[in-house]
């Protein structure tokens, strides 16, 4: 069953024999049948030709002068690109002894002389047979493996661009075609290409191509139309005429055009283009453009759906960081820096310094003005303070209500206060009226100050307790000031 499959004008075989009526015996039986045949009447002759020509099989002949057939075998099976060809032994019946010496080499066959007409065309043709299914299984395996690979690639990252980029240089490969385009569409039929691959070849083609995308208003709806098309050859298509120009213009002689959906919209299409020859697709490659294009399907929706957790991620991260109505650092923030920042300073055996800041009289302020007013006074003290500090490292927080916190990474003492007078400069020379207050008629800030390097006898809590006494302190002594203390 399976050996009437195979068709004897797709294979080529070599006989090889120094007598001449053998030849000619062995063409009267293997042309007619439809074989391609091939002689040689020595070793010599018969590797040069294997090397111009690969044959799907050999006839070899056992004994001949200068070079015996066990010498051709040898150096066919020595040769990786040839040791899969069957050879078949052609001998005498007194060469038996030689020819064990053969199959230890590789030989599939012999068949003694004189030959049987149909015992020799049925060996031939269960060894091309079985060589046939072998080549297929071999090649299918290769596919599946390199189809693997390509899949593999997209599945393991989430980086659409690295996709891309990476399924178009190994389709590339893969297909040994001369370019591979992911094209998106755009509302506007209009197309851009995201990625692209380009072999050798097709380079000049593509250095003298600019793309102009026009083709694509036209094409669009060809493009939309089915799911794949085959171009085996640009001239015998179909194409819209600017479509066909700018084929001809890069180059192109054949592609494959497989559409990438998303939903129920084309998103773009995966293009594989042959720019030597015209080229009949075949169904694997046809199989595996639409594969490829299947899970490129599913990588752009799975990194587009990334891209919406990341940003949602980014933004509750930003909402569990930040005070609502100051957009400052909130609590939670403060409480994270100011020990990671003791940890690394304790390491570092450098200054922590922390202010508390906290709006005098701002009850009766609230009192007054109402309380929005007193939610805008907030707002503008807090933006004071962020204008006020200038290294990245350094944070400002709302502690609380009217209370604000800045910390002070690798600053010691004198700096801190440093900081403490721009802020009450900068508060005061605000000027935000508050009538109510005793002692004058703007907004001002009282503030503790502390500085230390942080070590094992004391604990990040214990600064904040000490800038918060600070603090009070300045409250008792008039307010409108900073006061600062050292562990
Ligand atoms: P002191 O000078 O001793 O700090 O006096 P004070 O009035 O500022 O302090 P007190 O703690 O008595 O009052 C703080 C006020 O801050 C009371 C509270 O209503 C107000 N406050 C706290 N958070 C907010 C807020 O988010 N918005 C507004 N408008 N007011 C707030
Ligand atoms: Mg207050
Ligand atoms: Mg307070």
């Amino acid at each position: 069953m399976v050996q009437q499959s195979i068709n004897p004008e797709d294979f080529f075989i070599l006989v090889v024999d120094d007598v001449a009526l053998n030849l000619k015996v062995l063409r009267a039986i293997l042309e007619p049948i439809g074989y391609e045949v091939s002689f040689a009447t020595g070793g010599k002759q018969a590797l040069a030709r294997i090397a111009s020509a690969k044959p799907d099989i050999i006839l070899l002949d056992l004994m001949m002068p200068e070079m015996d057939g066990l010498e051709v075998c040898q150096v066919i099976k020595n040769d990786s690109a040839l040791a899969e060809i069957p050879i078949i032994f052609l001998s005498a019946s007194q060469e038996k002894e030689h020819l064990l010496q053969a199959f230890e080499m590789g030989a599939v066959d012999y068949v003694t002389k004189p030959f049987n007409k149909l015992e020799l065309l049925a060996r031939i043709n269960t060894h091309l047979t079985l060589k046939h299914y072998q080549d297929c299984l071999q090649k299918q395996t290769e596919q599946e493996r390199l189809r693997n690979k390509i899949i593999y690639s997209i599945r393991r990252s989430l980086n659409l661009d690295y996709i891309l980029k990476t399924a178009v240089s190994e389709i590339c490969y893969f297909l040994k075609v001369d370019k591979v385009t992911i094209f998106k569409l755009t509302d506007s039929y209009q197309g851009k290409i995201l990625a692209e691959s380009t072999s050798t070849i097709c380079q000049i083609a593509v250095a003298e191509n600019t793309y102009d995308l026009s083709w694509m208003e036209q094409s669009f709806h060809f493009l939309a139309s089915s799911r794949i098309h085959v171009i085996d050859n640009i001239n015998d298509s179909s194409l819209s005429p600017l479509h066909l120009d700018f084929l001809i213009a890069g180059n192109v002689k054949a592609e494959l055009i497989v559409p990438i959906y998303q939903q129920d919209y084309l998103w773009g299409t995966l293009i594989a283009h042959h720019c030597q020859n015209s080229h009949t697709w075949s169904t694997d490659e046809i199989k595996l453009l639409s594969e490829i294009a299947a899970e490129l399907e599913v990588a752009i929706q799975q990194s587009q759906l990334y891209q919406k957790l990341d940003t949602a991620y980014q933004e509750l991260q930003y909402l569990a960081h930040t005070d609502s109505l100051t957009q400052l650092a909130n609590r939670r923030q403060f409480d994270q820096y100011i020990t990671q920042e003791w940890w690394r300073l304790k390491r570092e055996q450098k200054y922590l310094s922390l202010i508390m800041c906290d709006i005098d009289y701002f009850k009766p302020y609230n009192d007054c003005y109402g309380h929005p007013s007193g939610d805008v006074c907030l707002q503008k003290v807090a933006k004071i303070l962020s204008e006020g500090i200038k290294r990245p490292a350094d944070l400002v927080a709302r502690y609380g209500g009217e209370e604000f916190a800045v910390i002070l990474p690798d600053t010691n003492l004198e700096g801190a206060i440093n900081v403490a007078q721009q802020i009450q400069q900068a508060i005061t020379s605000f000027k935000i009226p508050h009538i109510q207050s005793p002692i004058e008629q703007y907004i001002t800030l009282s503030m503790g100050v502390t500085s230390v390097i942080p070590n094992d006898n004391i604990t990040s809590d214990d600064l904040i307790t000490a800038a918060d006494k600070a603090l009070y302190t300045a409250k008792s002594n008039g307010r409108n000031q900073y006061f600062h203390s050292v562990l």
